[in-house]
């Protein structure tokens, strides 16, 4: 099987990588390294199965050339985070739309079949008990930044399902949920790494707004197996999935798990989102999700606990840090950072 993985070396990109070199794949991973970075696929960098192409989704023709030849392909690449997404809406939108449209030509040129990566954001506002992938979207004027990413991912979602509708091109989609796990990066403003990197730094956890907002975080070791069991489905297709988290959370009980769990002596410090982002932003109170119909399609079962997550966040983070500093790293990054230039 040769896949292609747009956005690989990202956060989830970079596990899907891992699980397909181990299933045997063939595996070509299209990164513009912009928010992804080459370190992330550090472990998988020998394997004579893995290509890297440096190059952006928007880049037409370096997208049809990846794709040709490829039997499937996983769509992740982004701009994620809404910390990025309110500070360059606009290279947002660009990515999110133009990016995921040269991706579905792609596939309907070569005949590959598409996993697309959308996001439980497009839900909005909604915060219903459990949203199923048949839940209204609420979401807020498309002038706040914030919004523009759910209005983007629902454009791509609804292209690829007129692809499906009108060309037959085999693609299904998931909707993540606040997908967290090693090697997620806080700078684009993700709650677990940032709470995470504080408290193993000892600094104040920043919990914004009250902090009764709350999420259900899922295990990328739980969602990557499960995309990989959705785009070799034939009864997905044409179809969307809901892949979550089983424990609702508020954001200020898990920044005190965070200190329990990693032992540390910071404390919890409260930010108004006017602070955090900008004035006016718009958070949602809560997200929960259904996902009965991917555990019952595919098995999908999101057993890793919280605090078995924190542990793993904060074991990777530590020992990152710790080989960061060697000069051994150093070197092997310049030679990465110049390999993908
Ligand atoms: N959040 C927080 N502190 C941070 C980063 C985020 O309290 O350092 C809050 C954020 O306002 C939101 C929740 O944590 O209510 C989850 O944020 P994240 O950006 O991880 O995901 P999303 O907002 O997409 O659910």
């Amino acid at each position: 099987m040769r896949t292609v993985i747009t956005g690989g070396a990202g956060f989830i990109g970079s596990h899907l990588v891992e699980h397909l070199l181990e299933q045997g794949d063939e595996v070509v991973v299209l990164d513009d390294m912009s928010t992804g970075a080459p370190r992330n696929l550090m472990g998988s960098l020998d394997d004579p199965r893995l290509t890297i192409e440096h190059g952006s989704v928007l880049d037409r023709e370096k997208v049809l050339a990846t794709v040709r030849g490829a039997d499937r392909v996983f769509h992740l690449a982004a701009a994620v985070g809404v910390k990025l997404i309110v500070e360059q809406p606009l290279s947002s939108l660009r990515t999110n739309i133009h990016g995921t449209e040269n991706v579905l030509d792609a596939c309907v040129a070569t005949g590959a079949s598409l996993l697309l990566v959308s996001t439980s954001e497009i839900y909005g506002k909604n915060a219903s008990d459990k949203l199923t992938e048949e839940s209204d979207r609420i979401l807020g004027s498309p002038l706040k930044s914030r919004w523009t990413y759910a209005a983007a991912k629902g454009i791509d979602e609804a292209f690829a399902h007129a692809y499906w509708t009108e060309y037959g091109l085999d693609v299904t989609i998931v909707r993540p949920f606040n997908t967290v796990g090693p090697r997620q990066t806080g700078r684009y403003g993700m709650v677990v790494p940032n709470l995470v990197g504080q408290a193993l730094r000892g600094e104040p956890l920043t919990v914004y707004g009250d902090g009764e907002q709350t999420r259900c975080f899922s295990y990328v070791g739980d969602v990557v197996p499960a995309m990989v069991r959705l785009i070799a489905e034939p009864r997905a297709t044409g179809q969307a999935f809901n892949l979550g988290g089983a424990e609702e959370v508020s954001i200020n009980s898990l920044a005190q798990r965070i200190i329990d769990v990693t032992g540390s002596t910071s404390h919890v410090t409260h930010l108004s989102y006017g602070e955090a982002y900008a004035a006016g932003f718009e958070d949602m109170r809560r997200r929960v999700p259904d996902y009965t119909k991917a555990a019952e399609l595919v098995g999908f079962d999101p057993a890793t606990r919280l605090d078995d997550i924190i542990l793993r966040v904060a074991g990777e983070m530590h020992s990152r840090e710790r080989r960061e500093r060697e000069p051994q790293f150093v070197r092997r990054q310049v030679i990465l950072d110049g390999r993908s230039a």
